[in-house]
């Protein structure tokens, strides 16, 4: 007896919905289910250079041309003003110590700015999820796929005719079947909980926990902390991070006058505490983001995730397979949530095309919880040595180069050269990396900036790691070409590369 459905995809997130497209152009029959209703709020905003051009990929790949000015800023403007987002020119830290103010230094040592675009045409952006997944779930609908929204699903019953599911919608119950099971969720929701999944453990990740919001009236840090020079973008246009001595807060300014921002701590929270008075009391810490946040007015309620950090110990069955934010997350450090989510994408895409084979889907579910592994270890490290933001800021630098050197190593066409997420895979920066991300904050931090600038030296086509920079680092195409050797290219070619991605 056939299925309903080849592909039940549960959780219409941007990931849900973009898979459901690929699956639609793939010949699946799809039904994508929502439990909430689109717009609604979704926190994760924050894109990178990696996470778009994966999109970019996949929207390419799978003949998804309305997808492609999502991948940038500037043809976003043009072709979808009313879809929300922000401009993201870079990364943008400034370490601050409680009860202290921030003052700018001579030498730059409390900052870090590291551009990802040379100009605003071709930056990243941050997602406003109302607007950009409310898009995508419409864009599924219009590829083909059976979109059930404010839908509550009963567990799956996976028997000999593929997986039955009976739940509710609109007070009216439904039932059908499908023959695989995509897990689209997010943390600790569908299949997590149906199947019981055992978490892993997440080590010192563990007790990170996070308070967030949406504001108005957020001052641009520019405006009241002006550069002492032009820096490699304006500050504000950023993924903009305040880091304290145990946790860290971002802030992503949206074109719509809507503020993203929120904290991570590891302290308990205190019995009786709301959220709104936790939040209050965390700026009261440090001065110079409370002066950031004078006036701001929270267009929401606050949310507290208590226990941020999770992984399940399998992500993968015979008839079922969870995205990776199902699957587990760390932190929203680094943003690696999307690039993580994309790179699952396209796994699973090459999988529906050949047919779902057992192997594959058990190999799928392994390298997602290696990422996500990985993701931990580098996020403990961090966490680690945040009290000494020299330190902070030298191993940010081993993620950037791998970020860097896996984006040239993809436009160049051979994507082999950086194999894994963040170079995992690769014969010699990815065991050394681990190493050292295990070694940060055991060792001393001299010992350690040394450790990585020698990691970071082979792959470093970005100009990272130079001192006379003074932790600014614009986009210079004159640093890459003078690293060509070190990707096995040569000017010329990366010249070709950097005019096929619009940089010149
Ligand atoms: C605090 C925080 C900040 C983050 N910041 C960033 C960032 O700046 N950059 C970045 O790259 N990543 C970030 N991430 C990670 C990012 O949120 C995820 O990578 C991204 O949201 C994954 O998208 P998704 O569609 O898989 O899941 P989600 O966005 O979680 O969507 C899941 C969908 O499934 C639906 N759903 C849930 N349960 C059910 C059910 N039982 N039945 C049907 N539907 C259901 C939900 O309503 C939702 O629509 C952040 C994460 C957190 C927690």
């Amino acid at each position: 007896m056939g299925t309903d459905f080849d592909i039940a995809i549960v959780g219409a997130g941007f990931a849900g919905s973009l898979l459901a497209m690929i699956a639609r152009r793939l010949g699946r029959r799809v039904i994508l289910v929502e439990r909430d209703r689109h717009p609604r709020f979704a926190i994760g905003e924050s894109s990178t250079p990696i996470a778009n051009l994966l999109l970019e990929e996949l929207a390419r790949e799978h003949d998804l041309p309305r997808l492609l000015p999502l991948t940038k800023w500037g043809p976003w403007q043009r072709e979808y003003p009313s879809i929300a987002c922000g401009l993201k020119r870079g990364f943008t830290f400034y370490s601050h110590l409680p009860g202290a103010g921030w003052r700018s230094d001579p030498g730059r040592a409390n900052e870090l700015l590291v551009a990802a675009s040379p100009r605003d045409e071709i930056a990243d952006t941050h997602w406003y999820r109302p607007d950009f997944d409310a898009f995508l779930a419409s864009e599924a609908v219009r590829c083909g796929a059976e979109y059930l929204d404010d839908t509550a699903l009963g567990p799956p019953e996976p028997g000999s005719g593929g997986v039955a599911f009976s739940g509710t919608r609109g007070g009216k119950g439904m039932r059908f079947t499908a023959g695989f099971v995509i897990d689209a969720s997010g943390p600790r929701g569908y299949l997590h909980r149906a199947l019981g999944i055992r978490e892993a453990s997440c080590g010192e990740c563990e007790a990170t926990r996070a308070v967030f919001s949406h504001f108005t009236g957020v001052k641009r840090w520019d405006s009241i902390h002006p550069s002492g020079g032009i820096p490699p973008y304006p500050a504000d246009d950023a993924a903009l991070h305040h880091v304290t001595p145990g946790g860290w807060m971002w802030v992503l300014r949206f074109n719509n006058g809507i503020t993203s921002a929120g904290f991570t701590t590891r302290n308990a929270v205190e019995p009786g505490v709301a959220a709104d008075d936790e939040w209050r009391a965390w700026l009261a810490d440090f001065p110079a983001v409370a002066e950031q946040f004078e006036g701001a007015s929270a267009t929401r309620e606050f949310t507290r995730l208590p226990r941020m950090a999770f992984r399940g110990e399998i992500a993968s069955g015979p008839w079922w397979a969870q995205l990776p934010m199902a699957a587990g997350f760390v932190d929203p450090l680094l943003s690696t949530g999307f690039p993580l989510t994309l790179l699952g994408i396209g796994r699973l895409a090459k999988l529906i095309r050949d047919g779902l084979p057992t192997a594959g889907v058990d190999e799928y579910g392994r390298r997602t919880l290696g990422d996500l592994s990985h993701a931990n270890t580098l996020v403990e490290a961090l966490y680690r040595v945040m009290p000494d933001f020299g330190t902070f800021r030298q191993l940010t630098m081993a993620y950037f180069a791998a970020a860097i050197y896996s984006e040239t190593a993809r436009r160049l066409g051979r994507p082999g050269l950086a194999p894994g997420f963040l170079m995992r895979d690769h014969p010699t920066f990815g065991p050394r990396s681990l190493e050292i991300f295990r070694r940060a904050g055991h060792v001393d931090g001299e010992t350690l900036r040394d450790e990585i600038r020698r990691l970071v030296d082979p792959i470093n086509l970005g100009g990272l790691c130079i001192d006379s920079k003074r932790n600014w680092y614009d986009c210079n195409a004159g640093d890459l070409y003078a690293a060509a050797g070190k990707i096995g290219s040569n000017p010329d070619e990366l010249r070709g590369m950097l005019a096929r991605c619009g940089f010149a």
